[in-house]
């Protein structure tokens, strides 16, 4: 590759790639053969990590399935980009850290393995338009970016072990966590403008979103489910590497959990065909999809909150649920990825990582696969900026966010191999990423809906999971524990 790739190509090499890989033979044949009608015990609408897991779940425990995907591939929110021969990166959910059991234990048994995520040398904070260097492995050293993270770390982590994991709204000060943003507790509790951008360069890779955009109340949720049922959650396992929740990556790319998932699931996953309707009555349920009608006794519905406006649901959706779906806003993450013949920044003893207080990029990682080669950088540009950035031209992005890689990394930054980068608001089966987050006051008014059946239906899909909400290890959680309630259901 010798020049950047234009949107169409990346997104259509991408879906190519995903694709033939997506498509076992038992996937492409059934897609072929596909009946108009197929009568199964649970029905799942999403072949992301959340429908697949509980998809698998099921078949173990002897039920008949139907996964339902409006894509031509599976994976949903991870998709593995080809680079080159046999170099893939990723261009979404990429990382997993301690306490994201349930994904890991699933790419175990799936076959998939991991390896540790560059971290060696130093990182970078550039602030105030200076660069300095710290060990990858500690604080940045700027007393203002170490204030806000100590208030974060300490402040934020004990207000989140008041609240209540499965119902953030019972937590006693819940009315007024969910009035303010993290932005209104950041005025009041970070001292510094640098500390209050030091943050958002957090918020804009955690959640696409800025602080004023995120309800405290959310954000605390977010942070106690960050953990598992041994270990407490922590702000500071979501934003670091060792230790954190981009500790390891998957060798071959994260979508590959999936394909192996759905390689096995064979004609039990039908790909390009988006649900339209739900119809549910005393005796069943009928999901009409584009190329199936699926008869079934239960339903999952693994899809992001923002998608459900488009299935129409009868009997309508509660009150409550229709109004928590329409609140819960997907973020503008764009993942910008450049592309060298080796990560060149390695030989100065930097890690790849760096912390910015100017955007559009506010964040780096060194993203090269396991061999080291080729060298592969990625950005993230979240919230405002992300939309900002979308309305320039390619080129414009391109020069822009190469331009805060020179000055980070020298003119070497600039002589790239190739360039591709993946705006999934987009995508019109995810409309925005990597997670729908709450606003102010929807989680005490709606909260209660979130998980909670409708009739037949199940809900899975990240934003539901308790722990792990956001991540790739709490779709598989919310998968997994949807598979259970509906077989607990079929049993009755
Ligand atoms: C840029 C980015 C970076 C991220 N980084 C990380 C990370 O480092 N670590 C991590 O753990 N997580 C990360 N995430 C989040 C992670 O990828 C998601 O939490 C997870 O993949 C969500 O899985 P899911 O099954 O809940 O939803 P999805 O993956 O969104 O799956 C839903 C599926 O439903 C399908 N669908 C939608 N509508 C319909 C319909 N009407 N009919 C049929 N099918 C439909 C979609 O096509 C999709 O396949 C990131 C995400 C992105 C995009």
């Amino acid at each position: 590759m010798t020049r950047p790739l234009t949107r169409r190509e990346i997104l259509g090499a991408g879906a190519a790639a995903g694709a033939a890989l997506a498509l076992p033979s038992g996937v492409t044949a059934a897609g072929r053969k596909a009946r108009r009608q197929r009568r199964v015990d649970v029905v799942i609408v999403g072949a992301g990590l959340a429908g697949l897991a509980a998809a698998r779940e099921l078949t173990r425990a002897g039920h008949e399935v139907c996964v339902l995907e409006a894509r031509d591939r599976v994976g949903g929110r991870t998709l593995n980009h080809h680079v080159s021969k046999g170099v893939i990166t990723e261009a979404g959910g990429e990382y997993i850290g301690p306490t994201q059991t349930h994904i890991a234990r699933l790419a175990r048994q799936e076959g998939v393995k991991t390896f540790k995520t560059y971290n060696a040398g130093s990182d970078l904070l550039f602030a105030r338009g200076q660069l300095s260097r710290y060990p990858a492995t500690g604080l940045p050293p700027d007393p203002d970016v170490q204030q806000a993270v100590i208030a974060a770390v300490t402040q934020l982590d004990s207000m989140a072990t008041k609240v209540p994991l499965e119902a953030p709204w019972k937590a006693k000060r819940a009315a007024e966590w969910d009035a303010m943003t993290l932005q209104d507790w950041a005025t009041a509790n970070v001292t510094t403008d640098l500390g209050r951008k030091s943050l958002v360069a957090a918020t804009n890779a955690i959640w696409g979103a800025d602080p004023g955009e995120l309800s405290l109340l959310y954000v605390l949720a977010y942070i106690a489910g960050s953990g598992d049922e041994k270990n407490r959650g922590s702000f500071a396992r979501l934003v670091t590497t060792q230790g954190g929740a981009q500790e390891s990556r998957f060798v071959g790319g994260s979508q590959l959990v999936s394909e192996r998932v759905a390689r096995k699931l064979h004609s039990r996953v039908v790909l390009r065909s988006p649900v339209r309707a739900i119809h549910q009555d005393g005796h069943g349920l009928t999901v009409t999809s584009d190329r199936l009608v699926v008869h079934a006794k239960q339903a999952i519905v693994a899809i992001p909150p923002v998608l459900l406006e488009h299935i129409h649901f009868s009997p309508a959706m509660p009150r409550m649920r229709r109004n928590l779906t329409r609140r819960i806003v997907p973020g503008h993450l764009i993942k910008w990825e450049a592309i060298y013949d080796r990560p060149f920044w390695r030989d100065a003893g930097l890690s790849g990582q760096v912390i910015s207080d100017t955007g559009p990029v506010r964040s780096t990682f060194d993203n090269s696969p396991p061999s080291g080669a080729p060298g592969i950088m990625f950005g993230f540009i979240g919230g405002a900026d992300a939309a900002a950035v979308a309305k320039m031209t390619e080129s414009q992005r391109r020069d822009l966010v190469l331009a805060q890689f020179a000055t980070w990394f020298g003119d070497a930054a600039r002589t790239t191999i190739g360039a591709f980068e993946m705006d999934w608001t987009d995508e019109a089966w995810t409309r925005g990423c990597p997670v729908g987050h709450t606003g102010p006051g929807v989680l005490r008014r709606y909260g209660p809906a979130l998980r909670e059946r409708f009739r037949r239906i199940h809900w899975a899909g990240t934003e539901v999971a308790t722990f792990w909400n956001g991540y790739m290890d709490g779709a598989v959680r919310s998968g997994e524990t949807a598979a259970k309630q509906a077989h607990k259901a079929l049993k009755h």
